[in-house]
């Protein structure tokens, strides 16, 4: 039998950055607020500490702070010819399990989007006319604007403890940090972490090729510092375990040591963890949510928590699956293109090259989350010209490394066998001696990529595995041949003693090998419900006490990371609905 629990004001599905930031906002202005996370309770004193922490094997070669793939895992393939068969293993992307989400194993490279995304229809039509478009991709302008969320970029940085340096400080250009980006309103709360030999010769060799490089904003705080809801951060060790692992020193900006805490203050709020949610359940019309089913995994009981909205912040994939298996909305079909849920699903593309100089040593060992030098040049530069490279978007490009972990980072040259002696012998020599340049570049919706139910395999909890519909298309081609022609460039006028090529990933898209957690689409945001699922409130057009947060409502990925946009887009939402919605409740907000 299921047990109920009284209604509340909010039920929040998964408590990540989004779920944290929406728990701590909304019990804090009163409204009763439960929070429901599938995974584990933990905390930095009891679950991160040295040398626990630093323990590879744990986390990154078992990915023991990911979903747990025997429990919950998606089907994938690349074209919709083709059987989709489970991912067993990670994997091209990790997302998190337990409090915190993935917000506890992220770097930290913390990016604003602007109106060049949030208009991405709009802007290339005007520019190079609506044939510039291939037929297949999807592209929509979203109907929210940078200028809406520029307060609560500013708050999510200062919260995080981002260290960066602004390049648009009201309109004010300054080279050191990203001339391309959109006006700010303050400086980063913290400024760059200090940057490696590796980041210097970036620099350097950027700069002598006419290109814009700067120190990366990231949630890895450069100094001690307090942020404005008291949490106090540690100064970042440079200990190179942040990527897929805790922060012991309180250094990452992270939602288990921010805004999680803080909402756990609050009498209103209520977690409780090991709590699976399985379904949203609507009223007889279908029109309102009136609450959610889950599994207590530690007691094996169902149980159904009513409340007054409903929030989905369970990371994008999760969120999409979630809609699916309620039954909210219509199902997304590639063939007919009719259909919202499961639509412009997206990821990331990329390139690069590792550079071997005989006479550095780098001490990669010594980095962090966001330890590289970035440039914005063929991303968010509005002037370089597309139209001779045919393809919409962009790409950012870094050097530096993220880490030196003696399980994960053995840099070779090529030619070097991939085991035995000689490559233990290479690994030695090359180990403090190699740097990388790499490349993150966007991905634009197609109708051929989707996600949507799988009618063969099911997860523990009995519901049926999504499954991934995906593959880089010409356009992605192209950017990513762009991309690796100028890692080639920059990587060749350091003269390093050896390079590998840049390989653009012109082949089809590979489940198997780590790429990054940016995953997007599924429950898109957009002008009206003919094209969207949420309206720029992150509200559902379809039950107006329901609001999607994650990066399932981002209608094409960007080159940028995803979370400086998902903190931003929380705060605003959070905002919405104790200022406009509580006075309006269950009415849509235009
Ligand atoms: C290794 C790694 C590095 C990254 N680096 C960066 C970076 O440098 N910059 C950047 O911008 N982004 C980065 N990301 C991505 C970033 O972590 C995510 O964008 C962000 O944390 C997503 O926040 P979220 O709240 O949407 O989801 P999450 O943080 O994933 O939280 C969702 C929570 O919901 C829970 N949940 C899921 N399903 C259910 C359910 N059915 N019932 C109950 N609970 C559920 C999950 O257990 C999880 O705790 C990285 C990700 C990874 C994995």
């Amino acid at each position: 039998m299921t047990k109920s629990f009284p209604e509340v004001d909010v039920v929040i599905v998964g408590m990540g950055w989004c779920g944290g930031i929406l728990a701590k906002e909304l019990s804090e202005s009163g409204m009763k607020v439960v929070g429901l996370e599938r995974g584990a309770t933990r905390t930095v004193e009891n679950d991160f500490s040295v040398p626990h922490i630093r323990d590879e094997l744990e986390y990154h070669a078992r990915t023991g702070l990911a979903q747990n793939l025997k429990k919950e895992t998606w089907t994938v393939r690349n074209q919709i010819s083709e059987t989709a068969l489970p991912m067993r293993k990670y994997g091209s992307f990790i997302p998190g399990d337990g409090l915190g989400g993935s917000g506890v194993h992220w770097n930290g490279q913390t990016w604003r989007w602007t109106d060049m995304e949030f208009k991405i229809k709009s802007n290339y039509v005007e520019r190079y006319g609506q044939k510039f478009i291939p037929e297949d991709m999807t592209i929509q302008d979203w109907g929210i604007t940078y200028a809406e969320l520029e307060p609560y970029y500013d708050h999510f940085e200062k919260i995080a403890a981002v260290s960066g340096v602004a390049g648009n400080l009201n309109g004010q250009i300054r080279n050191e940090g990203n001339p391309f980006e959109a006006p700010r309103k303050n400086q980063y709360p913290l400024p760059p972490l200090k940057q490696s030999l590796a980041c210097d010769l970036f620099t350097k060799a950027a700069k002598d090729l006419g290109y814009h490089p700067f120190p990366i904003a990231t949630a890895n705080a450069s100094a001690a510092y307090k942020n404005p809801d008291g949490i106090q951060f540690g100064q970042c060790q440079y200990c190179g375990f942040c990527e897929k692992f805790g922060c012991e020193s309180n250094a990452k900006g992270s939602p288990l040591n921010t805004v999680i805490p803080v909402a756990m203050r609050q009498p209103t709020f209520e977690l409780r963890t090991n709590s699976w949610v399985t379904k949203v359940l609507m009223s007889k019309d279908k029109k309102q949510a009136t609450g959610v089913n889950y599994l207590n995994t530690v007691t094996g009981e169902e149980c159904f928590q009513a409340a007054k909205i409903v929030i989905l912040a369970a990371f994008g994939l999760n969120n999409t699956q979630l809609m699916l298996t309620s039954g909210i909305g219509s199902v997304y079909d590639p063939v007919s293109q009719k259909g919202l849920i499961g639509k412009n699903y997206a990821y990331q593309t990329g390139a690069n090259a590792n550079l071997f100089f005989k006479d550095k040593i780098f001490n990669p060992f010594m980095s962090a989350g966001g330890l590289i030098t970035v440039m914005d040049d063929f991303h968010a530069n509005w002037d370089f010209d597309r139209s001779p490279q045919n393809f919409i978007g962009g790409a950012t490009i870094w050097g530096g490394f993220f880490n030196g972990r003696p399980l994960e980072y053995h840099p070779t040259p090529p030619g070097t066998p991939s085991w035995g002696s000689a490559w233990k012998e290479s690994m030695a020599t090359w180990y403090q001696k190699t740097m990388r340049i790499a490349a993150n570049g966007s991905v634009m919706p197609n109708r051929y990529n989707y996600l949507d139910l799988d009618s063969t395999y099911k997860n523990a909890a009995g519901t049926p595995l999504m499954r991934m519909t995906f593959d880089y298309k010409p356009n992605e081609h192209r950017l990513s041949t762009f991309a690796a022609g100028l890692i080639d460039q920059i990587g060749k006028s350091l003269n390093p003693t050896m390079m590998t090529k840049p390989a653009p990933r012109v082949t089809p898209w590979n489940a198997a090998v780590y790429q990054s957690t940016h995953n997007t689409g599924g429950t898109i945001m957009g002008t009206n419900p003919s094209n969207s699922v949420v309206n720029k409130n992150c509200q559902s057009w379809d039950l107006h006490n329901l609001f999607i947060l994650g990066s399932s409502v981002f209608p094409h990925n960007s080159a940028y990371n995803p979370t400086g946009l998902l903190g931003a887009l929380s705060y605003r939402t959070a905002d919405i609905i104790k200022t406009i919605y509580q006075k309006n409740p269950g009415k849509l907000i235009t």
